[in-house]
This record gives C-alpha cells, structure tokens and sequence, in this order.
C-alpha cells in the first residue's frame, strides 16, 4: 500500500515523499481512511510506530478543505518535548499547506503562545498544565468554539503523570460535537474509562493487541552488580559495543551522578530530567542530536516524545519499575522499522521487576557479558551517595568549620589577651565567621534538602505545565 491509496492531498503527498517516506507504518495504514472520513479513532499505538502522522495527515486534510481563520484541531500532549516534536512533525507534514501550528507548553514565555492563540492558529498543540494557565487568563483569548478536531496522544503517559483531571477540565470547555482522536500505548481501566467517555462509535485499532516494542529492536540484558554499572557501561562504550545513546537512570539524582562519572572519564554526554529548565532541556537534546554529545543521560520524563533519527541505542541504566515503562523507553530506538539495540543493565535486586517485564513481552531477554571486563573488581567511587551520608558529610564539614573558627578564635583572644587588648571585636568577628559558616553549611544542607520539595515542585511544570 502507498501513500498515494490513502486518498490524501497532493499537497500532504509531497511533504511526505520529502520526508522520505517510502509507504505508510501499519498504524497509518489502519488510522488515516477513518480518520479522514471523520470517525472517532481508539489506537493502541507506540511511539516509533508512526502515529504522529497517522492523527496529523488526516486532521491536515480536514482542515486545508475549508480554510477557515479559527482554531480547529487541538492536540494534548503529556510532555513538553512531546508537543515540541508533535509541532515539528506539524510543520514538515504542513510545509504546502496553508495550515499554521503553535505548540504551548511551560518552561518558556506566555506572550508569544498568547499571540499564538490570538492571531487563531489553526492547530494548537499543548500539554494539558500550560493551556489550562492561557484558559484561566482574564483576557480570556482562548477560543475553541470552532474546535472540529481533538487528539489525545499518549493518554496513559497523561494518567501516569496525574494529568486527568486536567484532562477533564479541558474538555468541558470544548465543543462537545468534535472528532476525536484517542491515542494510547496502553489501556489501563482508566483510560478505557475516559476513552468511553469521550468517543463516539470510534474505529479501534490495535486495542485488543498487547502493546510490544517496535520489531526491529534487538533486546539484551548485561547483568552486574549495582556498584559496577556505571565501570561497565563506560567500558560498553569504550569497546563501542555502544554508539550513540540515551541512556536512562531511576532518579534526577543518579543521572546527575552518573553524568559527573561519565564527564570524569572523558565521554562527552549531557542530561535531561524534570529539574532542568526548557533551555537546558533543548540545549541537552540539540548536543545529543548534532553529535556534539555520545551519550544523553535522561530520566523517563522523555522516555516519550523524544525523536532522534538513527538513534543506535537505548541503555536501561536502571530496570524500570513498570513494564510499560520499558516499552516506551526501548521505542526510542528503532523507529518506523529502523534497527537499534535496547540494553539494560541488571543487577541482582532487579531481577524480580525484570520477570514482570519478560511476561510482559512475552518472551526471556537474552543475557550477555563484556569480554575482558573485570566483574570481580571494587570500584573506586560509589554512583550514588545515599541521603544519610550526604547529609552526614554536610553535618561533619559544618563542624570542622565550627572548631576551625572557634580555634582562631581561641588564638586571637590569647594574641589580644597578651597585648592587653580588649577581646570582644575580634571574639565577635570570629563568632560572626562561625555564624556565618554555619549559615553557609546550612545554606548546604536545606539546599540537599530542599532540591527535593523544590524538585517535586518542579514536577508540575516538567510534566507537562
Ligand atoms: P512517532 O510518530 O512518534 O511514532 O515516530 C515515528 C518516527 O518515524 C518519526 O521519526 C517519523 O518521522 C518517522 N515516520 C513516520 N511515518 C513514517 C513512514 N511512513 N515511513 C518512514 N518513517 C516514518
């Protein structure tokens, strides 16, 4: 089957075949007629199978038929690198078209998003947070009255990210006369539930069908102990067993560690979690993509919506909780049938989540080991220092300045003592310096701790605001 059979625009046609594409994914195949013909759409779909364009290219088509100045078709996205690549997959898809998009989503300025909306472009793409902030503005210059088109992508990425309710608070400010697209890797009760909710006689796709890994990735696992992961993973890069790579860790705290390890060894890498800003974020992924970086640490945050072309490999620094988790992560790799290997280290803790992950899939992961590589040896430093010590060391460093403050002190009053000089002024001065190294320290460890509230904090926006 052709592009050409599924009955889309000249226009559309040719961006396709600039981009390349040599014939339509299955998920294309399966979605565009409905969806051109104006049915509801219920997909189970992956990232890497092609589904942008499978919501786009329809939507597009409806659209350029009867030009209209208004917004028409709204696309939700948990992520803001989600909604920035469903926008770039927007203006490749549009290029001979008059259709224009905006993608809005936290982490960058309010204005241009709010011309955005002003000037009524015909496509908004938005994570739920950030459109809610532009719904709830005075100037109430959101207007979805000629809403005609609505696509949820990733809807059970919005569940895990606690994004229903804003779902919910979404649509019922949109014309309940619409069609919508639903798409969704998985369908947990919930997402049946909303999906019910908000579709009428929908055409499904794939929602009887366990959710799997594109075809083209070959899976491995290299067990070892958790104290070598990051020695080995160093040495699978060295031994280029590795190309370039995302590699993904449990928490912002160990990618932040392993980066510095990766760093200290000389391998060019950058990093991308929920506490960094837009900027980072963009700068990271643009480092990662230019080549300018071997290795993007990252943590699941962008497991979804994260694009890169020819991507060799993904690294499971960690063994995902949950085994929809891994799915999504080894799709980064192996795109619209490409090849791409998908590792993940395990250590012996892991085992039990990784057999959740197996009967998931169905099948045994092979095992592998690195030749020459020293599985007996004790590092030389720890990944990650646990809570307690990293406090503890804060507590310890504040004392040692404490005892060196008050020991000069100490010498000073005994200088002015036998001088015959008064000792307050220099007493206090030390006493100030103490004060203030223990502010200092504190100022440390309400840092260590506040990272985490202020992180959490953080969430909000990262996960889609
Ligand atoms: P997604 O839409 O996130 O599933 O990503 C699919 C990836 O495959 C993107 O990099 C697209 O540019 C690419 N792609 C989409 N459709 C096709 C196609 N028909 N042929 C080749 N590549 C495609």
């Amino acid at each position: 089957m052709t592009f050409e059979s599924l009955g889309l625009d000249p226009a559309l046609l040719r961006a396709v075949h600039d981009l390349g594409w040599p014939k339509p994914t299955p998920i294309q195949l399966d979605a565009i007629p409905s969806a051109r013909d104006g049915h509801d759409l219920l997909a189970c779909a992956m990232t890497g199978s092609g589904k942008t364009a499978a919501f786009l290219l329809p939507t597009l088509q409806r659209l350029m038929k009867h030009p209209k100045r208004a917004t028409r078709a709204l696309v939700l996205a948990p992520t803001r690198e989600l909604a920035a690549q469903v926008h770039a997959d927007l203006l490749a898809l549009a290029k001979h078209t008059n259709v224009r998009g905006a993608a809005i989503f936290g982490g960058v300025g309010m204005g241009p998003q709010e011309a955005a909306f002003r000037s009524q472009t015909d496509v908004i793409i938005a994570t739920p947070g950030r459109l809610l902030d532009h719904m709830s503005q005075p100037g109430r210059y959101v207007n979805f009255t000629a809403l005609e088109v609505l696509v949820l992508d990733e809807a059970d990425r919005m569940l895990d990210m606690g994004f229903l309710p804003d779902i919910k608070r979404v649509l019922a400010q949109l014309p309940p006369k619409r069609q919508t697209l639903f798409f969704s890797a998985t369908m947990p009760k919930p997402i049946s539930d909303l999906s019910r909710q908000m579709l009428h006689a929908p055409v499904r796709i794939n929602v009887e069908r366990q959710s799997m890994p594109a075809v083209g990735i070959e899976q491995a696992l290299w067990p070892v102990s958790e104290a070598l992961k990051a020695d080995l993973f160093i040495a699978l890069l060295r031994a280029n067993v590795i190309g370039n790579v995302i590699c993904f860790t449990r928490t912002k705290h160990r990618s932040n560690r392993l980066s510095d390890v990766l760093t200290r060894a000389g391998i060019p890498n950058a990093k991308i979690h929920g506490n960094r800003s837009q900027n980072q974020r963009t700068e990271a992924l643009g480092d990662f993509k230019s080549g300018k970086v071997r290795v993007l640490v990252a943590t699941d945050i962008v497991a979804r919506g994260i694009d890169v072309e020819a991507l060799e490999h993904v690294v499971n620094f960690d063994v995902p909780h949950v085994p929809e988790d891994y799915i999504h992560r080894v799709g980064r790799t192996a795109r619209a049938e490409a090849t791409g290997e998908a590792f993940t280290l395990v250590a012996p803790d892991e085992e039990t989540d990784l057999r959740q992950i197996e009967k998931a899939i169905g099948r045994k992961l092979p095992r592998r080991t690195l030749d020459g590589f020293n599985y007996k040896h004790v590092p030389t430093e720890r990944l990650e220092v646990p809570l307690a010590e990293r406090i503890a060391a804060i507590r310890a460093k504040k004392a040692e300045d404490r005892a060196r403050a008050k020991a000069k002190l100490e010498r000073r009053s005994a200088g002015a003592g036998s001088t015959g000089g008064g000792h307050s002024s220099g007493g206090h001065a030390g006493g100030g310096h103490a004060r203030s190294g223990s502010t200092g320290g504190s100022g440390g460890s309400p840092k260590a701790g506040s990272s985490r509230p202020s992180g959490a904090g953080r969430r909000g926006p990262g996960r889609g605001r």
